[in-house]
């Protein structure tokens, strides 16, 4: 069995999709890895390291292997280059991408998107949303310390106090977690919202205070996947309402709320972002997905009458390193499970859960349920 880590093509993902710990586990299960020359460097993983544990690295790794991994999904250029019948694991980003999982359907690879595992407790060391946004969550706190003029913790001095730097946190999954512990841990008085009422105790069990309106779409807006629901246009203005006044008052505001497969719901206008103090940041982690703050920008720090929008993509990968090692043992969790332990050989079991649910492309034809293409 061949596997075979691709370089990263665009020039802003730094992640790469094998580490040397998962490059030694990998041979326990029979299989020979090739790398393609500079894979890892940017996540400071040079060659030497890959090749010190045993991988070979080749211009032409791809050509013959029978699993591809990487971070992104392959563009046509790559797919030109993979066996047909190859498995291809990565990040897929399926939704709203339909036209380029028909073209990785005519490659004829079967390719698996990481990030539609499901969350259930045995695919939980495969689970690429929480690796990614915990980091995500981390660093989006480093950024906006980066960004704000002053200290986060409460300084006392002999030339005067410094007063902690006030946080509010909107949407607690795994990367506002995150941040509610990392803006602690400087030192800031952390404030945090989340339409899923679970995520309450959760707040406050990090020592910081939960904000919300607590009514009964409230207590009932969680699906039975744990994940948060479309509210209501009601209960949107009066949330809206109760963060406003909250808002005028913070330093930094780090925004995580997602709906899996919806555009980003809108938390900030343009009017609550005018009411903050000058020297404020606001950090969009759902930036990519239409934002959560307005007049957020994909890759830039807007500055808004010195209010800082941090619109940075990709935000894991700017903690590359960390990210690439989470990465590269979530792939090979799941690979283990597409491999049998006795023969050494590929056997995937086509009707596992966990393939069913990842599995996007097989034999020519896009095969997920949710991504097939629409009849007119
Ligand atoms: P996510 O990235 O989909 O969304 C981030 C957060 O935004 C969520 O907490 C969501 O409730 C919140 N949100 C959505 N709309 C909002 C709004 N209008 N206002 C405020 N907040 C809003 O979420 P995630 O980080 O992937 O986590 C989702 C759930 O999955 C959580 O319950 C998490 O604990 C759970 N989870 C389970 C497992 C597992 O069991 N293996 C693993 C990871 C996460």
């Amino acid at each position: 069995m061949k596997i075979a880590v691709a370089k990263e093509i665009d020039p802003l993902e730094p992640r790469v999709a094998v580490s040397p710990d998962t490059i030694k586990k990998f041979k326990t299960l029979g299989a020979e890895v090739a790398i393609e020359p500079g894979a890892g460097i940017k996540s400071g993983m040079p060659d030497s390291e890959y090749t010190a544990v045993g991988a070979t690295i080749s211009a032409d790794a791809v050509k013959d292997a029978d699993i591809v991994i990487k971070v992104k999904r392959p563009e046509a250029s790559e797919l030109a280059n993979y066996k047909r019948g190859a498995l291809v694991i990565a990040i897929m980003d399926p939704y709203g991408n339909e036209a380029a999982l028909k073209t990785i359907a005519d490659a004829g690879v079967s390719a698996f998107a990481m990030e539609l595992m499901p969350r259930i407790t045995r695919a939980q060391v495969m689970d690429v949303l929480s690796s990614q946004a915990n980091l995500a969550g981390y660093r989006a706190v480093i950024e906006a310390a980066e960004y704000f003029g002053r200290a986060f913790p409460m300084m006392m001095t002999a030339a005067g106090t410094i007063p902690a730097a006030k946080v509010f946190v909107m949407g607690v999954g795994v990367a506002g977690l995150q941040a509610i512990a990392t803006a602690r841990r400087l030192g800031a008085v952390v404030t945090a919202t989340d339409v899923r009422p679970a995520t309450k105790e959760q707040v406050e069990s990090l020592g910081a205070k939960f904000l919300a309106v607590e009514d009964d779409e409230f207590k009932n807006a969680q699906t039975a996947g744990g994940y948060a629901k479309e509210m209501s246009k009601e209960y949107q203005a009066k949330q809206a309402a109760l963060t406003a006044e909250h808002i005028k008052k913070q330093d930094i505001i780090i925004t995580t709320a997602l709906i899996p497969g919806r555009p980003a719901p809108r938390l900030v206008t343009a009017d609550m972002v005018a009411s903050m103090k000058p020297g404020s940041v606001l950090v969009d982690l759902a930036v990519e997905r239409g934002g959560n703050v307005e007049g957020a920008k994909p890759g830039e720090v807007a500055d808004i009458n010195g209010i800082k929008i941090v619109g940075f993509t990709n935000v894991a990968g700017r903690v590359a390193a960390s990210a690439s090692s989470l990465y590269a043992r979530n792939l090979f969790s799941f690979i283990e499970t597409l491999v049998n332990k006795e023969t050494k050989a590929l056997a995937v079991n086509w009707d596992d859960e966990l393939v069913k649910a990842t599995a996007l492309t097989k034999d020519g034809a896009v095969i997920h349920p949710n991504f097939q293409p629409k009849t007119a």
